[in-house]
């Protein structure tokens, strides 16, 4: 066989897992699609909270370096009223903006450190099981075979499509829309700047990522966009419009740099993670929505679970789909905290009576918002 491990896709998830293996005495292949580091990449998964920073520090990813951006210190929550609270961040809890390039290229360099096989432009098409060995089919034609597959190449996974596992999630069907500003008047800075407004499930939040670039993205019911018939930047300037003159003042001359993006549905389930001779991890194993800026940490963490579910299998030498029940099991834990969390947090975007009552009161606020609940040391109102 060609490694104990083949890991499909070198992101977070990928780089977790393999780091692990690979250091627990395991010959590991990474395969990825790209045939290069990206360079800048600030379109998904820029936030980082600090368990996500704690579970790069226990892989020997250090936070420092130009892809270390701005630290954000405080949460502005605007109301349907478009009255406003400033709510500082205590130092232990603050999510720090990278650019994703620079972090997973960061992941990479460790992985090649510790001494894992890093295959640069190697897209999976395929995975064909066999009852000694699992193998992975490249775009180029190549086969790589290995014991065991994890699979971490996100939410277009090659094991989603071929063994069809994926399904939407209508309870958590949300789109996202994102413009990027060289300027955004009135945007304090190191702050993530959240306009919450009770219907249709829209928030608009955001933020300076770094000196010259700003980012407002729209979270929204997909079902909505889907009724209203308008084209996704349409749909984002109509929400502004309607809710917010404050923000769709400057969303509409504000100069507009790089390119716009959008994605629907965000959600997705996935029917099972752990067959035989395969594991699914981070978003090749199900996604719920942006709200939490946890992906990456959600992505890392199953990645760290799968690595020892994996490591005890192999020494067993049972790859079977129940043996893997430590990572299913652990995993199942994490994702219920998750999806009550999520729960809650959309039904309040959908109520403006619970946002209000929200914006007042410090103990349902902390409910609804968990550790980012925090008590006000300002407020204020966006418009005289
Ligand atoms: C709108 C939006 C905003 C978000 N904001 C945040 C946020 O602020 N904070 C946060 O933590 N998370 C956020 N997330 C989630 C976060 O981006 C993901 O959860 C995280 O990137 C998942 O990591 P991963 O390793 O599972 O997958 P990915 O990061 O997608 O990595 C997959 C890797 O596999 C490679 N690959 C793909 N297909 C193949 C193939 N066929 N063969 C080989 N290689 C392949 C890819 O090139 C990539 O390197 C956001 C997501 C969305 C959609």
């Amino acid at each position: 066989m060609d490694a104990d491990v083949i890991i499909i896709g070198a992101g977070p998830a990928g780089c977790a897992a393999a780091i692990r293996l690979v250091q627990a005495g395991y010959r590991v292949i990474a395969l990825e699609r790209k045939d290069h580091e990206d360079g800048e990449d600030i379109t998904s998964g820029e936030v980082l909270v600090p368990t996500t920073q704690y579970e790069c520090n226990e892989l020997g990813v250090k936070f420092e370096g130009d892809w270390v951006l701005d630290e954000i210190t405080g949460i502005r929550n605007v109301y349907p009223d478009l009255s406003w609270a400033y709510h500082p961040i205590p130092h232990s809890i603050r999510p720090v903006q990278v650019d994703r390039g620079g972090f997973n290229a960061a992941l990479r360099k460790r992985l090649v450190e510790v001494g894992g096989q890093l295959v640069w432009n190697a897209r999976v098409t395929d995975l064909a099981f066999r009852n000694d060995c699992a193998i992975a089919h490249t775009l180029d034609r190549s086969e790589i075979s290995a014991r065991l597959i994890i699979d971490a190449s996100g939410r277009y996974a090659p094991s989603l499509r071929t063994l069809n596992l994926k399904s939407e999630d209508p309870e958590f069907s949300q789109i996202g829309v994102a413009v990027f500003f060289k300027s955004f008047e009135g945007t304090p800075l190191h702050t993530w700047d959240r306009h919450l407004y009770g219907v249709r499930g829209a928030m608009l939040s955001g933020s300076r990522i770094r000196p010259g670039l700003f980012r407002y993205i729209l979270e929204a019911d997909l079902a909505e966009k889907k009724s209203d018939r308008l084209g996704a930047i349409e749909f984002y300037e109509a929400i502004a419009k309607q809710h917010d003159c404050w923000l769709y003042e400057r969303i509409m001359s504000e100069p507009r740099v790089g390119q716009h993006w959008s994605m629907a549905p965000l959600g997705y389930r996935v029917s099972a993670v752990a067959r035989d001779r395969l594991l699914l991890v981070g978003d090749a194993a199900g996604y719920l929505s942006p709200i939490t800026g946890q992906g990456n940490e959600f992505a890392m963490r199953t990645g760290r679970l799968a690595a020892l579910a994996a490591d005890v299998a192999l020494r067993k030498g049972d790859l079977r789909a129940e043996a893997f029940s430590l990572y299913v099991e652990g995993r199942r834990r994490e994702v219920e905290r998750q999806v009550d969390y999520v729960r809650a947090q959309l039904r309040i975007l959908r109520d403006p009576d619970a946002l209000m009552r929200a914006a007042r009161d410090d103990d349902y606020r902390a409910q609804v918002f968990g550790p980012y609940g925090i008590p006000a040391t300002e407020r204020g109102y966006l418009i005289s």
